[in-house]
């Protein structure tokens, strides 16, 4: 039997063992944290329960499929409720819009904000749907060469579209008023990425927010983790968590296992690895093997932001918020440069509010209600000292908060957690403390530009998650987890067991 190991259970990991094992491979994930999940994790405490990391949930096709290729149906699983608005979004001077994924009722909303603007709102998700084709083309697949991205059609989409132009720039040439040019931008921030900075190509989660919808599984996004966990158990994929790895042996130029920070080493086929990609290069593999990505190499790549999560138990419930809110700063483009450009705290800070118990009551005791509230922030690349700042940072927070929540909101906590960017750092071992994942998604760190999921200097040496293509977000990772698989496929000579 091949036998793998994988370092790290994130999302992409465990995806990735459940796949391989599924074509009779042997496999040991191994995590230093005491609870799987990675960047996907949850917090539970005094009767809350809380997911750490991701929310929203877009694509469902792509866990559906997950699931369908270990020969199960996700829906009699785990229970979702499709969320209605999508999202709710707060602005500077107390009004809000509702996106909606119903296409009536989103015009509706935006003729309220910009009179006239329906027909510009229909050409500009017509314009989402060519992107997000093309887009798909360069994301659901392997690469080995260069070559393989000159695709004629696609260039000719490309050029179509202006999905090289710059995000911001091309949303404001749909929209006039400020309110929609951020109402329709913010997406890029998924992954780790200005408006400003992202390529127009990005839009495409705008599309697929609005089209395919937005879903909530009941229990919270960890529920997920649960699930592929109970999967896991039950198929003989060993996960053992406080296991930290120290080091991936390298014999001839082949990886041959790991030695664990216990001392203890373990052998396999193949080692895989779910942390992330710079940090794997940097702190696991010996400097003598490290032929692809240098130090210097890699500190010249660009990096995802981090944020800041406050995590609210509140003694009330809020029926007039939706499930998922955002604020958008005033100035947008200052708040934006700050923690991209200057890799400093916001003055005016923009931030996702999350109210999970309007849809799934269970996650608060009765009565109470769990409030989420990330503001992006500034990666650990800047000199932001967070003792000092994260005091500053939930005060504003909160007082944003008692505008568009409730004016009482200081009175009615009867719980309260924070994460920082440092957590990620500490928790995950994620570089820079990058909270949504570690390489920003710029031209350059896309598609084939990416890093590779098979190491190119080390023989049996493989990556999964958002370090590697095609990137940031679950979604994503879960189709990581179906290329690794097929490119291990193809490496092994296709059946085995
Ligand atoms: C606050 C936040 C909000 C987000 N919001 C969304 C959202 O709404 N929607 C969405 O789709 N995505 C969202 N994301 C992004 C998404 O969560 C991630 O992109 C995805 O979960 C990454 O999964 P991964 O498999 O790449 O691995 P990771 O989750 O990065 O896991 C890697 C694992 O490797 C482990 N590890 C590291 N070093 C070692 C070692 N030496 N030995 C053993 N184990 C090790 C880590 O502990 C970790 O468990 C969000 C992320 C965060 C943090």
């Amino acid at each position: 039997m091949t036998s793998a190991i994988i370092i790290g259970a994130g999302m992409g990991g465990l995806a990735a063992a459940l796949r391989l094992r599924q074509h009779g491979f042997t496999v040991t994930v191994l995590e230093k944290q005491p609870r799987p999940g990675g960047r996907s994790n949850v917090l539970e405490e005094n009767g809350f329960r809380a997911d750490t990391g991701p929310t929203i949930l877009v694509m469902k096709y792509v866990f559906e499929e997950l699931y369908r290729a270990l020969g199960l149906n996700l829906d009699e699983r785990v229970r979702f409720v499709p969320l209605d608005p999508n999202y709710r979004i707060y602005f500077h001077d107390d009004t809000s819009l509702d996106l909606f994924g119903n296409m009536a009722r989103l015009s509706a909303e935006v003729e309220r904000i910009e009179p006239g603007a329906t027909e510009r709102l229909f050409r500009f998700v017509g314009a989402g749907a060519q992107k997000y084709d093309l887009a798909m083309e360069f994301v659901e697949r392997n690469y080995d060469h260069l070559w393989e991205l000159a695709n004629p059609r696609a260039g000719l989409r490309l050029v179509r579209t202006q999905a090289y132009q710059q995000l911001y720039h091309q949303v404001a040439s749909f929209f006039k008023t400020d309110k929609l040019r951020k109402a329709f931008s913010f997406h890029s921030m998924f992954l780790g990425l200005s408006p400003f900075k992202a390529l127009a190509m990005y839009s495409l989660i705008t599309y697929a927010d609005l089209v395919y919808g937005m879903y909530f599984p009941m229990g919270g996004i960890y529920s997920l983790i649960e699930d592929l966990l109970t999967l896991a158990r039950e198929r003989e994929v060993e996960v053992r968590t406080h296991a930290p790895v120290a080091q991936i042996l390298v014999e001839a130029g082949r990886a041959v296992g790991v030695k664990l920070e216990s001392g203890e080493t373990l052998r396999a086929d193949m080692v895989i690895s779910n942390a992330d990609l710079p940090y794997t290069y940097q702190t696991l593999i010996p400097a003598a093997y490290r032929k692809q990505y240098s130090d210097a190499r890699l500190q010249r790549m660009e990096y995802a932001c981090s944020g800041y999560i406050l995590f609210l138990g509140v003694n009330r419930h809020y029926p007039q918020m939706r499930h998922q809110g955002l604020f958008f700063a005033e100035d947008y483009r200052a708040n934006l440069d700050a923690i991209f450009r200057t890799h400093t705290i916001p003055d005016d800070i923009s931030f996702h509010l999350n109210n999970p118990t309007i849809t799934d009551p269970s996650l608060a005791p009765p009565g109470h209600s769990l409030l989420y509230v990330l503001a992006p922030m500034p990666n650990l690349q800047g000199t932001v000292d967070w003792d000092v700042a994260a005091p500053r940072v939930r005060d504003k927070l909160l007082a944003r908060l008692e505008r568009i929540v409730d004016p009482d909101l200081r009175r009615h906590i009867v719980w309260e957690r924070e994460y920082r960017p440092t957590d990620w750092l500490r928790d995950a071992n994620a570089v820079y403390g990058t909270a949504f994942g570690s390489l920003a998604h710029g031209f350059f760190q896309s598609s084939y530009f990416r890093p590779h999921n098979k190491a190119r200097d080390i023989g049996g040496l493989y990556f999964v998650g958002q370090g590697t293509y095609p990137g940031i977000g679950m979604p994503m990772v879960l189709i990581s987890a179906r290329l690794l698989t097929e490119r291990i496929l193809r490496d092994v000579g296709g059946s085995h067991g």
